[in-house]
């Protein structure tokens, strides 16, 4: 597994920057300034996937108030840390951000 790349010019992406741009809006390089957006599929099968994880853990431990807040602040970092690693981005040449 390899950091996400920009696919225009190589740069490393910024995985907290990706996190603003995973939904619907495509992502701009702070490098080259291009456009790219992630594959729609894989991110749909990451979504569905983290759903279904989620529901599975807050049925079995029934997480509550500041727990629960924990357990979803770390769920996020760890999402956007496996995005980052997995995804991988296509060139968009006209962005409709
Ligand atoms: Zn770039």
């Amino acid at each position: 597994m390899n950091p996400t790349n920009c696919p225009h010019c190589g740069a490393t992406t910024n995985p907290l920057k990706l996190s603003l741009y995973s939904t619907g809006r495509s992502f701009r390089c702070s490098r080259c300034e291009k456009h790219s957006r992630f594959d729609r599929r894989t991110l749909a099968t990451l979504g569905g996937f983290s759903a279904l994880l989620g529901a599975l853990l807050q049925g079995h431990f029934r997480f509550t108030g500041l727990t629960l807040a924990g357990v979803a602040a770390v769920a996020t970092v760890a999402l956007i840390a496996v995005m980052w690693l997995t995804l991988t981005l296509r060139p968009v040449e006209t962005p409709n951000a």
